[in-house]
Parts: structure tokens; C-alpha cells; sequence
């Protein structure tokens, strides 16, 4: 079975021409999950020549949104863009308490097709520390990190599949024992240690929880543009203690997983 990971975009709340916001794609089998929906998903999907009809469930770490704002601009397209036809296969949101709630006022303020877009729409509401197995494919596990009052790191393994997704976090969490051994460890890294606070992380904290992990490959997102402009982002998370291999996200990254497979890209 292949499965392959894609970065559809890795911004963060500084609007950037290289990148809309966070959003990434995780293939495996029968499942195409889209991890967030930050702006800008929805045209990024089809910069990227992805199959945006295809996807079987949408995960979310939190409200914020740089993480959720494309949203509406999917659910529209998934109702109405595929005219002729319809789309009939169900969808599946994933994301913490609230997230019920959140569909229903975007449906008062946006129209129903938000909670009935014409196909089914399962809403299904994950609280930290929780694992779901999602289309028998892959297992979801989450924990709570310390940005949000809602907010989760997700983990998702399946054949092949070892994924860790920070979200957006800070550095008080357990989640170099939450990554531990994952091949890929997407991790957020906004800004510099002497700038950032206790709701997101730094090379610092970054290479803290990715040598706790032992992730086989370490790829930085969420970096500030400011912070990206102005530093080597990776040298000083290499500085920070990590050794392992480490790459800086950009929209259209992607990977057949696992990363360490020879020849694999
Ligand atoms: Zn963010
Ligand atoms: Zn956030």
C-alpha cells in the first residue's frame, strides 16, 4: 500500500505569497485526509493537481484561522463544483470539542450546505488523549497542547504511515513522548527563541521534542516569514541539539512514506 505526505500549505497569520496557510495531505490507502484548512487550500489543491473531489476526511488541531478559514471555500466546492455530477461518498470532519458548533454558525452565516452539503457529513468531535481508527486504515491519536484552549497534536499510523502533526503548540507538553519513534514529525516552529512565548514553539523546544521523538525526518512549518527571512532555520534547530535529518516545509513538498525508503520522494 503507498501512502505519500504533501504540504498544500504551511503558513502561518502573516499573509505570504509562497504559501496559503497550514494545510497538509496525508494519502494511505483509502483514506485522503486533509490535516487543517487554512486559506488558500482550496486553489492550492488545484496549483498542486490534487484530487480536492477525493478527500474522505478533514482533521483539525484547533480554531484559529490560519488553521480552518478555507474551510467554507472546500465544503462550497465539494457541493457545487463537481456539475454535473454530485458528489455522493461521505466526508468526514474530525476535531475537538467545538468543532460541531463551529460548522453550525458557518452554516448560519454562510448557508446549510455547510452542515448538508448534499452528500453525507459526518462531524465527529475527538477529545485529547483519544484514538479513532478512520476508514480501517489508519489510527488517529491526539493530545492536548498547550496553545488553545481546544487545541491537539495528531498522530496517525498505518501501514507504512507514522505521522506526528504538532498543530500549533508551546513548549509546555509531553510531545517528544507523544512523537516518540514517528518517521515523519511535522512540527510547528514559529519563531525564535528569544521571541517566542508559551503558545507556540522554537528551534529550542523543536529540537528538544524531535530528539526525544527520535523522528526520522523533521520538517519545520509554520515558520514566520520574518523568522525564515532572517535566520537558517534548520542550522539552528541542528544547533539546538537535533542530529537527525531535518528539511523546512514549502508548499508542494511531498513524500512517499516512509521518508527513509530508498528512493522515495
Ligand atoms: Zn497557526
Ligand atoms: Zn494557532
Amino acid at each position: 500500500m503507498s501512502a505519500r505526505f504533501t504540504v498544500v500549505g504551511c503558513g502561518t497569520v502573516v499573509p505570504e505569497a509562497a504559501t496559503g496557510g497550514s494545510s497538509y495531505l496525508l494519502e494511505s490507502g483509502s483514506v485522503s485526509a486533509l490535516l487543517d484548512c487554512g486559506p488558500g487550500t482550496v486553489r492550492t489543491l488545484a496549483v498542486l493537481g490534487i484530487d480536492w473531489a477525493g478527500i474522505t476526511d478533514i482533521l483539525l488541531t484547533h480554531f484559529h484561522t490560519d488553521h480552518v478559514g478555507g474551510l467554507p471555500g472546500l465544503l462550497f466546492s465539494l457541493t457545487h463544483g463537481l456539475l454535473p455530477d454530485r458528489r455522493t461518498r461521505p466526508l468526514t470532519v474530525w476535531g475537538p470539542p467545538g468543532t460541531r458548533s463551529m460548522f453550525r454558525r458557518l452554516a448560519d452565516a454562510l448557508g446549510p450546505y455547510m452542515v448538508d452539503p448534499g452528500f453525507p457529513l459526518e462531524i465527529s468531535e475527538i477529545k485529547p488523549g483519544s484514538s479513532h481508527t478512520i476508514r480501517d486504515d489508519v489510527l488517529l491519536t491526539t493530545t492536548s497542547t498547550p496553545h488553545t484552549e481546544e487545541s491537539q497534536a495528531l498522530r496517525l499510523e498505518g501501514e507504512g504511515v507514522s505521522v506526528v502533526y504538532t498543530g500549533d503548540s508551546g513548549p509546555a507538553v509531553e510531545l517528544g513522548a507523544f512523537a516518540a519513534g514517528c518517521d515523519l514529525f511535522v512540527c510547528e516552529c514559529s519563531l525564535p527563541d528569544e521571541l517566542v512565548g508559551a503558545n507556540h514553539l522554537s528551534p529550542r523546544t523543536t529540537a528538544k521534542f524531535a530528539t526525544e521523538a527520535s523522528a526520522g525526518l523533521l520538517l519545520l512549518t509554520h515558520v514566520y516569514p520574518q523568522f525564515r527571512a532572517a535566520a537558517d532555520v534548520v542550522a539552528l534547530v541542528r544547533a539546538a541539539g537535533f542530529g537527525g535529518r531535518t528539511e523546512l516545509a514549502s508548499e508542494g513538498w511531498s513524500h512517499a512514506l516512509p521518508t527513509g525508503e530508498a528512493g522515495a520522494a
